[in-house]
Parts: C-alpha cells; sequence; structure tokens
C-alpha cells in the first residue's frame, strides 16, 4: 500500500494539554513507518494557536515521547534540514504563502468584526443552519481590500471554498471519500494577530519538511477537503493520508467525556501516558497495547516489542473501525512485559515507586525479590503494597490472624517457640537452607506448610499475602526476622 520510501512522517501535536493514548498512537505509527522504511520521524510543535497554549505541555510532551522509547530525528533539540520545528518560530514563513494564496485567488481578506460574525452565527442559528462564515468579504474587490489592509484595519484571512461541485480526499486506509462543496467554510487561515492557524501552517511545513505521509486521528477527516484544496492551490503534490480509527470508551459506546477520562482514575486507570507511568505501567507494555488499538499482524501474535514492530508494521494492517479501549488488555501485556525483565532492570524501575512511598529500598535487596515477585504484579506499584514490610522499620499485627487454624494459643506459642529456636540455629541464612530446616521441623510435628509457614508469614510480615517465604526472609535478614518473631510471640 505505501508507494513511496523512505518515508518521512510528522508527530505535530498542538501542546494544549496531556498527552493520551491517541496521540501516543499516532506517534508511534508514524515513527513505525518512518523507521522499517529508512526514513525520518519528525517532531512537529503546533503551537500558532497562542490563546491554546498550556504551560509545560510541550514538555510533559517531549518526557513522554522519551518514556515510550519514541525518538525523533528531527524535531525540537534536533536539528534538521526543514527546521526550526516549533510553529511559533515560523511566523513568516506562513504569511508568505498566505500571501501567494490570495495573489491566486484562493484567499481573501475579511474584515468583518467579532460582533458581526456573531450576529451572523445567530442568525443561522435561527434559521437551524449549520455556522459558517456567510462570504461578507469574499467579494470586496483586490484594491479595495489591500487598501484597508494598508490603512491598518483588523483582518484575517480567509481561504476561498469552492461553493458547488465536490471534493475527493484519498486516504490509505479508506479509501475515497467526497465532500460536497457547498458544505465547506471559508475557514481562517491566519488570524487577526498574524498567526496563522493549523489549517495553513500544518500544510504549508508538511510541503517545505518534504512529509511524504500524514497519519492522524479521524477527528481530522472533515476539515481534510480543505486541506486537500490548500494544497492543490499552492501547486504543491500532497502527501499519502492515513486517517487513523476512533477510541471508543470501554464499553464500547461512544467517545470518552473529559470527565469520563478524569473518573477512570478511580479504578487505577488513565488515557494519559504520564498517568499510566505513574500507575505503574512499562513503556514496552503501552506500546504493545497501543499498538494493537487499529493495527493487528495477523489473527493471533500478541507480544510485540517496539523493535518487532518496527520490523511487522505495516499500513495495509490498519483497521479503519473503531476501537474500543481495554483496559484488561493493557494490566495483560503489562504483566507479560514485567515478566519478560531481566531481574536487575525491573529492580531499578520498581525502586523509583518505593522511593515515592518513603521506603529506602536498597537496589540490592530489590534485585533479591524480583524473581519472586516477578510473576505476581500487575503493575510495578503492585511491588510496593506486596514487599513494603520488607523495609519498614515496624509493622504491626493481627492478633487473632497470628493464631495457627484449629491450634489452641498454647499449641501456637509452642510452635512459634520452637521456630524461634530454627532460626537462632541458621548460620547460613539462605532460603534453601531455612526451607529445609522447617520442612523437617513440619515433619517432625506432623504440620503443613499451610499451617505453620502462614503463621511464619503474618508474624513476620503483617499481612497474609507475600512473596515466597524464605525468599522475605533473606531479604529482612536474620536479626529483623528473629526480631519480627520474637514481638509476634508477645502478642500471643
Ligand atoms: N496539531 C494537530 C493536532 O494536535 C495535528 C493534526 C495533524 O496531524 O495534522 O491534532
Amino acid at each position: 500500500m505505501t508507494t513511496i520510501t523512505p518515508v518521512r512522517a510528522r508527530f505535530a501535536p498542538s501542546p494544549t494539554g496531556h498527552v493520551h493514548l491517541g496521540s501516543a498512537r499516532t506517534a508511534l505509527y508514524d515513527y513505525l513507518i518512518a523507521k522499517q522504511t529508512g526514513g525520518q520521524f519528525i517532531l512537529r510543535i503546533e503551537d500558532t494557536d497562542r490563546k491554546r497554549l498550556v504551560e509545560g505541555a510541550e514538555e510533559e510532551l517531549i518526557n513522554s515521547l522519551h518514556w515510550l522509547g519514541i525518538d525523533w530525528d528531527e524535531g525540537p533539540g534536533k536539528d534538521g534540514p526543514y527546521g526550526p520545528y516549533r510553529q511559533s518560530e515560523r511566523k513568516e514563513i506562513y504569511q508568505k504563502y498566505a500571501r501567494e494564496l490570495i495573489e491566486k485567488d484562493a484567499a481573501y481578506y475579511c474584515f468583518c468584526t467579532p460582533e458581526r460574525l456573531s450576529q451572523v452565527r445567530q442568525e443561522m442559528q435561527k434559521n437551524k443552519l449549520p455556522p459558517h462564515y456567510d462570504g461578507f468579504c469574499r467579494h470586496l474587490s483586490k484594491a479595495e481590500a489591500e487598501a484597508r489592509v494598508k490603512a491598518g484595519e483588523p483582518h484575517v484571512i480567509r481561504f476561498k471554498s469552492p461553493k458547488e461541485g465536490t471534493t475527493v480526499v484519498k486516504d490509505l486506509l479508506r479509501g475515497e471519500i467526497t465532500f460536497e462543496n457547498a458544505t465547506l467554510d471559508d475557514f481562517i487561515l491566519v488570524k487577526s494577530d498574524g498567526w496563522a492557524l493549523y489549517h495553513l501552517a500544518a500544510i504549508v511545513d508538511d510541503h517545505l519538511m518534504k512529509i511524504t505521509h500524514v497519519i492522524r486521528g479521524s477527528e481530522w477527516l472533515p476539515t481534510s477537503p480543505l486541506h486537500h484544496l490548500i494544497w492543490n492551490a499552492l501547486g504543491w503534490q500532497e502527501p499519502e493520508w492515513v486517517h487513523l480509527s476512533v477510541f471508543l470508551k470501554p464499553s464500547g459506546k461512544g467517545k470518552m467525556s473529559k470527565r469520563e477520562a478524569a473518573d477512570l482514575s478511580n479504578d487505577g486507570y488513565s488515557i494519559f501516558i504520564k498517568d499510566l507511568e505513574d500507575l505503574g505501567y512499562l513503556p514496552e507494555a503501552v506500546i504493545n497495547w497501543v499498538a494493537l488499538m487499529g493495527w493487528s499482524y495477523d489473527d493471533h501474535t500478541e507480544f510485540f516489542t517496539l523493535n518487532d514492530l518496527v520490523e511487522k508494521f505495516s499500513l495495509d494492517r490498519l483497521n479503519p473501525s473503531p476501537a474500543a479501549i481495554n483496559f484488561s488488555k493493557l494490566d495483560y501485556f503489562n504483566k507479560e512485559h514485567i515478566k519478560a525483565l531481566g531481574n536487575e532492570d525491573l529492580a531499578a524501575r520498581i525502586q523509583p515507586f518505593f522511593i515515592k512511598a518513603g521506603y529506602h529500598a536498597d537496589l540490592g535487596d530489590l534485585i533479591k525479590i524480583t524473581p519472586v515477585i516477578k510473576e505476581r504484579i500487575t503493575t510495578l506499584d503492585d511491588s510496593v503494597e506486596m514487599c513494603a514490610f520488607l523495609f519498614k522499620d515496624a509493622i504491626s499485627h493481627d492478633k487473632e490472624a497470628l493464631i495457627i487454624k484449629d491450634k489452641t494459643r498454647e499449641e501456637t506459642l509452642r510452635f512459634g517457640s520452637d521456630s524461634l529456636e530454627i532460626l537462632e540455629s541458621v548460620s547460613v541464612w539462605e532460603p534453601a537452607v531455612l526451607e529445609a530446616k522447617f520442612t523437617a521441623y513440619m515433619e517432625a510435628q506432623g504440620l503443613t506448610p499451610r499451617e505453620l509457614l502462614s503463621f511464619l508469614r503474618e508474624a513476620i510480615s503483617g499481612q497474609r499475602v507475600t512473596p515466597p517465604l524464605f525468599e522475605c526472609m533473606q531479604v529482612l535478614g536474620k536479626e529483623r526476622t528473629i526480631q519480627r518473631l520474637k514481638e509476634a510471640l508477645t502478642l500471643i
């Protein structure tokens, strides 16, 4: 399906909020198709709409892309032959092409005041017409318009959309889409403050930056005929268009509202990349999950690393149908990618979660527990709940839970004191040694592991569920293990 190689693909976000799954997917597909064809992935910051800018958004964007492992060849911080890559640094370039469109009679100056425009809008609403510009300035003579501009009258520049016939947009994923020109508005290309809007800026940049493929969300489909017309008006060869599928909320019914997105955090989920990082998801898992929301390799392969995806991704296996966001699938991928990590790597990744929770967890100790928690955690954050007792100065016990099931208080106390003696007698403090000693003791006493080991677990951790007991004892060390058991015995 891809006709031009190598691909130059750009991710062109506006820094107006948090980076969500949709942006991550667009960036990923752009990156994959560029890398796969030996082309370039370009990051372009579309920040000409100065009113919508959100402070810190560009920084978050850059951090999230780095976290995901999606690095750009050209863009902010990486000079390339077609920079600058921040649209706010390209104002004059857009003005030049806006003037060219006016000269070609494909755009015109509009002097309508905000008051007039709002009146027109109200009038249209009253008459149940879709709001659009009524073309008041469209027919002003060039000479009059130029004179008013020279005299300093506030103005915008609008595109002169055709009013009859149809415009056909070719999309790699959706085929030919036909739009009735009568429905097209005379969009603003340059605002009264001289800043070009997205519609013009993106096209000028895609041309000057030699972009071959524009992959973007399908919310841009309705304005795609306008973009096609601007490309034509400037006499340029347009890139290949790919409008991706929309994301639906987990129920599959409709798109997620802002409130619903915020509510997700109650369930420990989020659609924002920064939050997923904080919740303890691995970038590898997020990449794997997002890649499969709208693309598949075959009908069964699911586990992919970023490198696998570079090799296997293809535009012709994209799916145009809406994709429901499935968080259980994210959990599944997170588990799988956690299992695939080396112990040291996993330890280094869980360490910040311990530190954030206030525990001084040493990397050396964390490496000891990673092999045993690897199969048991869904998010990195789960490791804190499971293992914090190892790093606490003091723990509390549930007195009742300390009594061995179906045994008396006295019997529990006796088994507990014997256990203490065993612990004190162990000189090589290693899981295998501890296990051998306690196995022999349980056999001699006719105790099951469920009886004795559950008791010991409760005694040293204050928890019913922990990673394997003897490994925990090893991390705790002999002194603290004995100390905790002694404390527990005083409570029985
Ligand atoms: N700046 C646009 C956005 O943030 C980019 C759309 C496009 O990729 O063309 O959605």
